[in-house]
Order: structure tokens, then sequence, then C-alpha cells
């Protein structure tokens, strides 16, 4: 939706086919018990500059629909850090030097590290696992479990002891070491499919353009000019096609077509990491002490109060990145722990009056060290790659999705190549 709200803008006239019976992909909008969830609470950051400027131009607005938060990270009882309302980066070397929950030792070492990073401009000569480059700056073992590995599993979804160092770092630049507002947390106060895609569809059919749901695209056909697209429609003729579905799919898509050996092998070889959101409706005066708070070696990693962001009282979200024991749960079982860390935490004695468990099982790929990642453009010309998953500088998050589509976008408008 991304790529095709850009080439509307340029007034090109754009069909998106989207197999499911509603637009957002893996940041979706639920409906359940009369109630509008996500399939996963999404955060993002104030350096999602693309992300936040086309929700703009389809009609958003940023500051209405985000609750906004500046950079702070809670781990209850365990760690609390906040920025100061300063320029980057002391904002982030006086919160790192203030944070309860850490020794002297541990916060020098961590202000130390973000120097050190600095001063290599977040360049590593070597990409290597984010354990292995803590390992070299003393970070230890203490300070990775309390910082690092929440920080590394909710920027890249995969565990420290596969997660890159060098994708970790380029977040860790372009969030924390330009302007203090790059690093605020933006927590959606709409569900995703009202937040973006569908204002995208109303924006690119008020340009000409048609958005078809429940129509997959079932086969890329190249042409000597353009390139056909097979769909429950039947077969359309196209100038550009843009494939911008999960990897999974346009590996598929992508397989039977000459030449794209080397794409196809890329796509296969990402490996996918889960995420598991688990909803929990308690009577309505029941809150938490922040909108985000951490939990410290538990099942649940954050916790989101929907009634502090988004005025549904009482609704809890627990969040369970990446892989782990949880996914050997039922979703019974797995709602029950939350609910028994939640009374043990913070003393919630109420029962849920329901509960509901949505488990991404391939939420995002696993972001490991020196990963080759397909290129937007594909070696069939006027066909390109969209999506998380192609090269950049981002691990699988919201930004990196927009800015392949973006990118996909202007490669075709005329001019371009
Ligand atoms: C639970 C969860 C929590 C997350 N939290 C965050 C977060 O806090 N911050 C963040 O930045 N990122 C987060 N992410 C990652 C983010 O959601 C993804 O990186 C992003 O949505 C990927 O977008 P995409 O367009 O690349 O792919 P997708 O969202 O997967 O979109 C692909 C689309 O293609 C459609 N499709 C599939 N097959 C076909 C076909 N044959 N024809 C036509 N259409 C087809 C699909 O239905 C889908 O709509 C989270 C992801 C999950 C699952």
């Amino acid at each position: 939706m991304a790529a095709a709200a850009e080439l509307a803008a340029a007034n090109i006239p754009v069909t998106v086919f989207e197999s499911a019976r509603q637009l957002g992909g893996r940041a979706r909008g639920v409906s359940y018990n009369d109630t509008q969830l996500d399939n996963g609470q999404h955060l993002l950051l104030g350096c999602y500059r693309e992300t936040l400027r086309l929700i703009e131009l389809v009609g958003g607005d940023v500051e209405r629909d985000f609750l906004r938060l500046p950079l702070q990270l809670d781990l209850h009882h365990h760690l609390e850090l906040r920025a100061p309302r300063l320029p980057a980066p002391l904002h982030l070397l006086l919160a790192l030097l203030n944070a309860k929950g850490l020794n002297w030792h541990e916060r020098i070492a961590a202000a130390r590290f973000m120097l050190a990073l600095r001063a290599m401009d977040f360049r590593l000569a070597q990409d290597m696992t984010v354990a292995e480059l803590l390992k070299l700056h003393g970070q230890d073992a203490d300070l990775t479990l309390k910082f690092w590995e929440p920080l590394t599993i909710a920027a890249l979804n995969t565990p420290v002891a596969q997660a890159s160092a060098q994708v970790l770092l380029n977040v860790l630049r372009d969030a924390l070491h330009r302007k203090r507002a790059d690093s605020d947390m933006l927590l959606p106060r709409i569900d995703f499919t009202a937040l973006f895609p569908q204002r995208a569809a109303a924006y690119v059919e008020r340009h000409g353009g048609q958005v078809h749901l429940s129509c997959g695209v079932d086969a890329i056909m190249p042409e000597d000019i353009g390139i056909s697209l097979q769909t429950a429609q039947g077969k359309q003729h196209f100038s550009h096609v843009i494939c911008a579905a999960s990897s999974a799919t346009a590996e598929r898509l992508l397989r039977p077509l000459a030449g794209l050996t080397d794409t196809v092998q890329q796509i296969a070889a990402l490996e996918q990491q889960p995420i598991y959101t688990v909803y929990l409706q308690y009577p309505a005066h029941v809150r938490l002490p922040h909108p985000m708070i951490g939990l410290h070696q538990r099942i649940s990693q954050w916790l989101f109060d929907k009634g502090l962001i988004a005025g549904q009282r009482g609704l809890l979200a627990s969040v369970i990145s990446a892989e782990g024991i949880h996914q050997e749960l039922s979703q019974e079982e797995l709602a029950r722990k939350v609910a028994n860390e939640l009374h043990e935490e913070f003393g919630i004695d109420d029962t849920p009056l329901w509960s509901k468990v949505i488990a991404e099982k391939r939420a995002t790929f696993c972001c490991a060290p020196n990963l080759q990642r397909p290129a937007t453009q594909t070696p069939i010309p006027n066909l390109l790659l969209a999506g998380d998953y192609t090269a950049g500088d981002y691990p699988a998050t919201l930004e990196g999705a927009v800015m392949s589509g973006v990118d996909c976008a202007r490669r075709c408008l005329p001019g371009r190549k």
C-alpha cells in the first residue's frame, strides 16, 4: 500500500490485488468479541520517517493517531530508564547514567559502548551476532539480560545470540543519535488497518486506481512488453508489477520465472521468527502503571495498557517476541500464565473476562548476521519486490516495508529505472 500510495501521489493509476478479505497483512486490525484489536501490538519509532509521512499523505494525523512517549524502558522492578528532554545523543547518555536497576559499572559500560559505536559511525568492518559485539565491548550478563536483550528482541525480533549486530546498529544510529524526537515511541490509538492501508486504499481510488480484496495473484507472467498477472478476475496486463506479498508467497510466485534463481534462493534461505500477542480483557478499573512496561525473565516481554493508549479500558496486551518456550503451551495455558504474571507483578486479582491469543508464527524473518536479502529490482525489467524482507538497513519492520515500497514506486515513475 506504501508503493500504491506513492504512485497515486504521482497520479499514476495503480491496481492493488490483495488475497485477504482485508488490507494490512502482518499489521492489521482484528475484531474479536466486539473489541477492535490488532494482530499484534505495533510500536513505531520517531525515526520511521517514511511510514509517518505516508500516514499523513493519505489523510492521517500522526499526533492524533498515536500516543507519543519519549524514549523510556521500564522493566518492572528491574530497570527504569528515561531520556530527559535534551538533544541527542546527550538524552541517551544521561538516561543510561541515571538508569535505576543498573550498578555504576554497568551504567558506565553501557554509556561507553554507545560512545564507541558513535565513534565507529555505527559501522562494523565485519558483521557478527549482537551477543558477540556485546562481549567485545564488556557488556556483562546482567546488563545484557536487563537492557540489550529486551532492546534487541523488540527491534529485531531475534535473540541476541542469533541477531545481526550491524542491523541493530543501523536502528540505534537512526533512533538514538540524530534528533531526540527520533527515539520517541509511538503507540497507535486506532487499529492498523484503519491507520494506514484503509486510508491508502481510499487515496489510491481517489487518484484513479483500484483496490481488489479477496483477489490474490496466482501467477506472474512476463511478456515481451510489460507483465501479465493471473488472478481470480482473469488475466490482466500491466506495464510494471510490484510484488508486495510476504516472502513465502513471493518465493512461490517467482520460482517458475526464468532468470530469478538467485532471488528465489535468497528468499528461500530466510528463516522466520514468531510473535505471540495475548490480549486479556479485564474489568474497566484494571490498569497498568504505564502504557508500556516490560517484565524481566517472564513469559510476557512487554505489556501494553490499551486503556491508557487508546481508551479501551481494562484491555491489556502481552507481547512475546521471537522463539521460546511459550510456543510449547496451548493458547489457554499461555493466557493463564500471562494472567498469573499480571497477578504476581501488579497484584491484579480480577479474572479476565475473556482472552485472545494471536500467534503469528511467521511474523518476521530471523535477522541473522550477513543476510543476503533480495533487491527491490529483480533481473526482470519492470518486476519489482516490496516488503520488509527485501535488502535494506532495517530489520523486518513497518519502516523497512514502507521504504522498500516507496523505492519500488519511484523506480516505476517515468524516466526512472
Ligand atoms: C505480531 C507482529 C508484531 C509486529 N510488531 C512490529 C512493531 O512493533 N513495529 C514494526 O515496525 N514492525 C512490527 N512488525 C513487523 C511488521 O508488521 C511487518 O514488517 C510489516 O507489516 C511487513 O509488511 P509487508 O508489506 O512487507 O508484508 P505483509 O504485511 O505480510 O503484506 C503482504 C500482503 O500480501 C498479501 N498477499 C499474500 N499473498 C498474496 C497474493 N498471492 N496475491 C495478493 N496479495 C497477497 C497478504 O495478504 C498481505 O496483505 C510486527 C509483525 C507482527 C506479525
